[in-house]
């Protein structure tokens, strides 16, 4: 059996309701085999960065606890962005649903198709902002803490997506603002095939 090892994924929207495919790739996580999502980030809209003539996207980061390695997770996660319909035509251009693995324990892959850790993640706010969420002490390999290089970097068209709080209404303002997303805690949280 493969050691169980702490990895994290990205998620990223910016088409037909991403809020939406990004919540439901979350629990798609979870379905993976050998697999548990142990915690969720915020969701964030964000600036499209380099190609810029695009909607806004909605990224998160899951972090997971799984047996699956490091090629067999991504086989997995370009099967969910199949279901969600991704069209591979522009490079960077927009898409359904993407999915990428941020970090895999402490390794470093360099194969081909698989570059772990991500090979742009140090340089991204929208992907740092999330993985800090979900891993505070989070080490980016070769590169330093996520929340180090998130404070050189620094936010910009990044925010976190809030919606009001319950009883504000459509009305509600920004102090009862609640962040979509949460942390899981503990093993109770966990959800696999395993448990199906
Ligand atoms: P894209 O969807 O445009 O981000 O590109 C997906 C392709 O990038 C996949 O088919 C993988 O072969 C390759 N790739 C390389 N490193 C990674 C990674 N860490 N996570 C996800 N995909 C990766």
């Amino acid at each position: 059996m493969n050691p169980t090892v702490t990895a994290v994924v990205a998620l990223g929207s910016n088409l037909d309701d991403p809020e939406a495919h990004v919540k439901r790739a979350f629990a798609d996580l979870a379905r993976l085999p050998e697999t548990w999502v142990t915690a969720r980030s915020a969701l964030y809209r964000t600036a499209p960065v380099g190609y810029a003539d695009q909607p806004a996207f909605v990224n998160a980061c899951a972090r997971i606890e799984t047996r699956l390695a490091p090629r067999a997770l991504l086989d997995g996660l370009l099967a969910i962005e199949r279901r969600h319909g991704r069209v591979r035509d522009v490079p960077n251009g927009p898409r359904t649903l993407d999915l990428d693995i941020v970090l895999y324990g402490g390794a470093t892959i360099d194969g081909p198709g698989l570059s772990v850790p991500h090979p742009r993640a140090h340089e991204r706010a929208f992907v740092l902002a999330p993985l800090v969420d979900v891993w505070p002490q989070a080490v980016i390999p070769g590169k330093g803490t996520a929340r180090e290089l998130l404070e050189t970097i620094g936010m910009e068209g990044v925010q976190p997506l809030v919606i009001p709080a319950p009883d504000q209404g459509a009305r509600g303002q920004a102090s009862a603002a609640i962040h979509v997303g949460s942390r899981l805690r503990g093993n109770d949280d966990k959800r696999g095939n395993d448990d199906k």
